[in-house]
């Protein structure tokens, strides 16, 4: 597999924290997942049952939010904001290595998400 440091885009971020890291991440939730999935045989409640699907649900989606961001890691897109394109601040990766957009667009998203049906986010 071809590694993307040193391709075009931002020259500062050092990746192999990140990649590192999203790696930790991506062992974890597999883990977390073969547990969910290894107790599931074993006979249990329906509302343990439940917790343990709302679990795999959540582990799983977190999963697919790390091999987003390590496949963009290998792209070299990774630290690009997904809908502006401009870089995402390295605190808020460090925070957050998955993050896909630029605080900017996140806010917006958020704005978007907690306005509901009325359209009156104004700048
Ligand atoms: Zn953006």
């Amino acid at each position: 597999m071809n590694q993307g440091i040193g391709s075009p885009g931002r020259s500062a971020l050092d990746l192999e924290p990140f990649r590192r890291e999203l790696n930790l991440q991506r062992r974890f939730r597999l883990e977390q997942l073969g547990t969910l999935f290894n107790e599931a045989n074993l006979p249990c409640p329906a509302a343990q049952a439940e917790v343990r699907a709302v679990l795999a649900a959540g582990a799983q989606q977190a999963l697919a939010e790390i091999e987003a961001a390590l496949a963009r890691l290998s792209r070299g897109r990774f630290g690009n904001c997904e809908l502006c394109g401009n870089s995402i601040s390295v605190h808020q990766l460090e925070a957050i290595p998955t993050t896909r957009f630029c605080l900017r667009c996140d806010h917006r998203r958020q704005a978007k998400f907690n306005s509901g049906n009325e359209f009156s986010v104004r700048g």
